[in-house]
């Protein structure tokens, strides 16, 4: 690192850690390197994506933050799972050294031919026996085999190597992937909705959270089998996730009920919201495979609420299920409060 490298990077450390507590980031290493990035202004995406979070939220939740981390900073060869970075570094040595052993198999046969042709010169200038010519030649052959063995052996293991290389890569973007989205509905998971509205609410801003649930769910299970009813969950997701914007994030909050993050929207707008979403989702019709026949008649019921000083984030959950319970008394398929 030269001197300037030193400076450049302690004056964006001395920039990125007060932004970081500005915006009530944990002091993570992968925190340091997100933030380090951003106010470092490398990669101009980043910083885009990272404004438009922060403009939308208040603050990077950490679902957000993990996720920019994921696609922009950390290095594809880099893993947050020690095992399988562990299991790449091995097999990486594994090649070097049989590479090494095969580079000086190499050498060792190619002095071997510089010598048998100073010892062929010798057949025509010193008159060799055809034995002692016949014995030049076994060894050529001899060694050639053996460096013929070797380098099978090291095509063979680079192969195996970069089969396992892409195994792991695969994996690890399956881990980082299982980490933050539900693996069903491709949608943020619970720990992630956990995290995000408990920083959300430890830092005060203001949100509106909606909770909906599938009506009547069971009964697509049961008349059309579990697997119908999955299709219904995804469908469902897709409609979510097309119908958010200006920060609104849907999560699969669990079995068939989601949990939509509105930042910065009173009660009243992110009820419209929701409003908007159930009618989207009056409108889905799925296919069932095994009859062919288009299932409509998917709806939802959804509560409201809106984050008030001081609420714990259970506190704001037990607001807006109480409302999506009673959406269910009065009928299903409505928002409450209305
Ligand atoms: P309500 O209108 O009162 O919400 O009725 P409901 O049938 O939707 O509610 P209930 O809680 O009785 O049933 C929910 C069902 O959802 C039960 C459970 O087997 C099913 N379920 C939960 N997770 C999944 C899933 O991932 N896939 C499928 N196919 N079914 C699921
Ligand atoms: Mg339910
Ligand atoms: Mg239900």
């Amino acid at each position: 690192m030269t001197s300037d490298d030193f400076k450049k990077s302690t004056l964006n450390l001395k920039k990125a850690v007060p932004l970081m507590m500005k915006n009530h980031v944990a002091a993570t290493p992968a925190n340091y390197a997100l933030w380090y990035t951003y106010v470092d202004n490398a990669i101009p995406q980043l910083n885009q994506e990272m404004d438009m979070v922060l403009e939308n939220f208040g603050l990077c939740p950490p679902a957000s933050a993990e996720q920019l981390y994921n696609s922009y900073v950390a290095s594809k060869a880099e893993t947050n799972v020690n095992e399988l970075r562990t299991s790449m570094e091995v097999l990486v040595t594994e090649v070097a050294s049989s590479m090494t052993d095969t580079l000086s198999d190499t050498s060792d046969f190619s002095k071997l031919i510089d010598k048998s042709f100073s010892d062929l010169a010798r057949v025509e200038d010193e008159g060799l026996s055809i034995e002692e010519v016949m014995g030049v030649i076994r060894q050529l052959v001899t060694e050639s085999r053996e460096i013929r063995h070797s380098t099978q052996f090291l095509n063979s293991q680079l192969s195996t190597a970069s089969e396992e290389i892409s195994r792991l890569k695969s994996q690890l973007a399956e881990v980082q992937q299982d980490a933050l989205f539900d693996s069903l509905s491709s949608l943020y998971n619970r720990k992630s909705f956990d995290r995000d509205l408990q920083a959300l609410c430890a830092a005060s801003q203001p949100m509106s959270l909606i909770l909906l649930d599938i009506d009547h769910f069971k009964s697509f299970n049961d008349n059309y089998g579990h697997l119908f009813g999955d299709t219904v969950i995804r469908g469902l997701a897709k409609r979510l996730q097309t119908s958010c914007r200006e920060g609104i994030t849907a999560y699969r909050f669990g079995g068939e009920e989601f949990a939509l993050i509105v930042p910065n929207k009173q009660l009243r707008i992110a009820r419209q919201f929701a409003e908007t979403v159930r009618r989207a989702i009056e409108k889905l019709s799925i296919k069932d495979r095994r009859s062919g026949k288009q299932v409509g008649n998917i709806t939802a019921s959804f509560g409201v609420a809106e984050f008030i000083e001081g609420d714990t984030p259970e506190a704001l959950i037990e607001k807006a299920d109480k409302l999506l319970y009673e959406a269910k008394q009065l009928g299903r398929n409505r928002v409450m409060p209305i």
